[in-house]
């Protein structure tokens, strides 16, 4: 971190900052130049809130030189985390597929739908309990039942099952879940994942619907700084100014947070697009970019679905998007 200080300012004022600084374990490097002095801040930055040192009164300006995250940081952690859950592994060269429902709507429902992406490849079996719907009056998911039905699939197939939580008052009904998912709507919901941070499942967090890669990273951090380690990155598509997609998938956010973290980092090609036909070439695009896995949504009726039938792929459609997913995998050398 870089402190450039003011040209005219008092000796007392240049303390109170030494002074402030005293409480964090950095060297401070002063430098004088010609035109202004500026202070080389060196060791673990990433504790020191950017905003503070700027409204001290000798502050001209604060620049970062390094990144304000450190557990999700490659550059503390060079290899690749694998996240290993039901005998699955994601991340290194292990590339997953979680499909299923946006919502669980009955057990005959999930079921089949669960034996269908079984059958086609799927490792993780998805469905929304608790949903997280723009109008209140819109279908807001099964709630307890829900996650019972979820674990009734499971049971029938072996699929581990991924389902979002949107109140950690609902976190003792997560005990039997596999993998809680954050959604876009919570990435920033610091208390919510503070709170996971202290639970050893892992999180499939999302990206928020207009959040910086580095603010998704930030979340990240949260929940690995009270201890889990169990984080998976989901880009699942920004807003933009585009109007002929839901969302405008961001491809190049796979290579960059991989650049920058070493979590693994997987693609929801149905709700960036909203449409069913472009999972498909999102799919192979997220591939060739680099993911290591894709949540694709299900329905067995996409037309009366609950929820995101308009994105659905029936059982038939995820199929055929499976065939070419295991020939990319193959080119790009990694294990399904
Ligand atoms: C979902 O996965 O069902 C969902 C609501 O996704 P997102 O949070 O990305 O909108
Ligand atoms: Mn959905």
């Amino acid at each position: 971190m870089i402190i450039i200080l003011k040209d005219k300012r008092k000796e007392e004022d240049v303390q109170d900052l030494y002074d402030y600084l005293g409480q964090y374990k950095v060297d401070i490097k002063p430098i004088e130049g010609t035109q202004s002095t500026i202070l080389g801040l060196v060791g673990d930055t990433t504790k020191i809130d950017m905003t503070d040192i700027l409204a001290k009164e000798v502050v001209a300006d604060v620049k970062r030189v390094s990144e304000p995250y450190k557990a999700a940081n490659r550059k503390f952690h060079p290899d690749d985390t694998i996240v290993e859950v039901g005998g699955r592994k994601i991340g290194g060269k292990h590339f997953k597929v979680i499909a299923g429902p946006c919502s669980v709507e009955s057990e005959e429902q999930v079921i089949e739908v669960a034996k269908a992406v079984k059958a086609s490849g799927a490792a993780f079996l998805r469905g929304g309990a608790f949903k997280p719907r723009t109008s209140p009056y819109s279908f807001q998911g099964l709630h307890a039942e829900g996650l019972e039905l979820l674990l009734k699939a499971k049971a029938a197939t072996g699929l581990p099952i991924v389902t979002e939580i949107m109140s950690l008052a609902h976190l003792d009904l997560f005990s039997d879940v596999d993998i809680i998912q954050v959604g876009a709507r919570n990435m920033q919901n610091f208390e919510l994942l503070k709170e996971l941070g202290h639970s050893k499942k892992p999180i499939l967090l999302k990206r928020g619907l207009a959040n910086t890669i580095e603010e998704f990273l930030m979340s990240a951090e949260y929940i690995m700084a009270g201890g889990n380690e169990n984080v998976i990155l989901c880009e699942r598509g920004i807003r933009t100014f585009e109007t002929m997609t839901r969302n405008t998938l961001d491809i190049s956010a796979i290579p960059v947070l991989k650049h920058y973290s070493h979590l693994p980092v997987i693609v929801d090609p149905s709700h960036a697009t909203g449409i069913p036909w472009l999972v498909e070439p999102l799919s192979q695009a997220a591939i060739a970019a680099g993911a290591d896995g894709l949540m694709i949504e299900v329905h067995n009726n996409p037309k009366a679905a609950l929820c995101d039938g308009a994105q659905s792929l029936t059982p038939a459609q995820f199929d055929d998007v499976m065939q070419k997913v295991k020939k990319l995998t193959a080119v790009f050398d990694r294990e399904l």
